[in-house]
């Protein structure tokens, strides 16, 4: 099993012709729909096959009946924590290029609790992955990192948002560190002294990237997503790597992208699923399974709901 610990979002999205300036009022298309990084990872990661509990804190409004909802229709068991504030909203709008303006009021995922992520310790011992992402107090992701580690849980930190507080106390709790390449530049540049342009991350050395992989992280996996470029895996020299390199790239799939919201929170949720599933086998073998189920999220529109199926991942790229 996977615990997913994180947030859960209402998400309410207008479509424009423009991003409004300030002052105007303009007209939208509007669609609602579940988001929050946490919840869409839960959901990839039901999705992939995994049994998934997801904890998190929700308000006692129709955003939180919508969870309980989205969670029993695919099969997560939901650990929420009762909140006296909202349940967690963004409001997005986005432009005829695809170019969008988010402001999300956190509510009730800003007052998850060290607490409650730790209720159930027993949980965290059957549980072969814990994946926990930065829209969540980072007390509480620290404390669940910390359970999963005591209890021997291969511990999954997707480092998102950029801007989210971290200390490398925080990062090294990882056995395994997902940042994407605005991350991965925003904690090179916070605890390792390296400014780079996201940008020019993907086009990096392989030695020169795994090196920054390794003053990141000393003693663990670091894979860095590219988007449409694919991945950069970096090990620890003691890992046990199964048949792998210290470093490696694997290219994306080839698909029809048409919306790339959540693709990160694809590639992380089935990346716990797979891990959980056999954790025997080469850690690459895990990453390809991701990047497949994560490419064919981008041929389908909205975050959470994109999520395709193992089944599914199978059938469209097999072998
Ligand atoms: P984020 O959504 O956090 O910005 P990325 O853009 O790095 O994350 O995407 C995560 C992963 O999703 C990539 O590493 C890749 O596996 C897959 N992916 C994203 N965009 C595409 C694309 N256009 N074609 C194929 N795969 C993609």
């Amino acid at each position: 099993p996977v615990i997913v610990v994180g947030s859960f979002n209402v998400d309410h999205v207008w479509r424009c012709n423009e991003l409004p300036a300030t002052g105007a009022t303009i007209a939208g298309q509007y669609m609602t729909g579940p988001g929050g990084k946490g919840f869409n990872q839960a959901v990839a990661c039901a999705r992939a096959g995994a049994p998934t509990t997801f904890i998190c804190a929700l308000g006692d409004d129709p955003g939180g009946a919508l969870a309980r909802e989205l969670a029993e229709s695919d099969g997560i068991d939901l650990r929420a924590e009762a909140s006296s504030e909202p349940t967690g909203t963004a409001g997005i709008y986005v432009d005829a290029r695809g170019r969008n303006s988010i402001v999300i009021g956190a509510g009730a995922n800003g007052v998850l609790s060290a607490g409650h992520v730790t209720a159930d310790r027993a949980l965290a011992g059957e549980a072969g992955v814990l994946l926990a992402q930065l829209e969540s107090p980072v007390e509480a992701i620290e404390a669940a990192l910390q359970m999963a580690r005591e209890a021997g849980t291969t511990t999954l930190l997707n480092p998102a948002p950029a801007n989210a507080p971290t200390s490398m106390g925080l990062l090294r709790l990882a056995d395994v560190l997902t940042p994407n390449e605005t991350e991965f530049a925003a904690q090179l540049s916070r605890h390792v002294g390296e400014r780079i342009e996201p940008d020019a991350v993907a086009a990096l050395d392989g030695a020169r990237l795994h090196a920054l992989c390794r003053k990141l992280l000393p003693h663990g996996t670091v894979v860095v997503t590219m988007g449409s470029v694919g991945v950069f895996v970096s090990h620890a020299e003691e890992e046990p790597r199964g048949d792998g390199q210290p470093y490696y790239r694997i290219g994306a799939e080839s698909v029809t992208a048409s919306d790339t919201t959540g693709a990160g929170d694809a590639f992380n949720g089935a990346l716990a699923a797979s891990l959980a599933r056999a954790p025997g086998q080469p850690f690459a073998t895990h990453v390809r399974y991701a990047n497949r189920f994560a490419a064919l999220s981008t041929e389908r529109a909205g975050a959470a709901a994109s999520m395709p199926r193992h089944d599914e991942v199978l059938a469209r790229f097999p072998g």
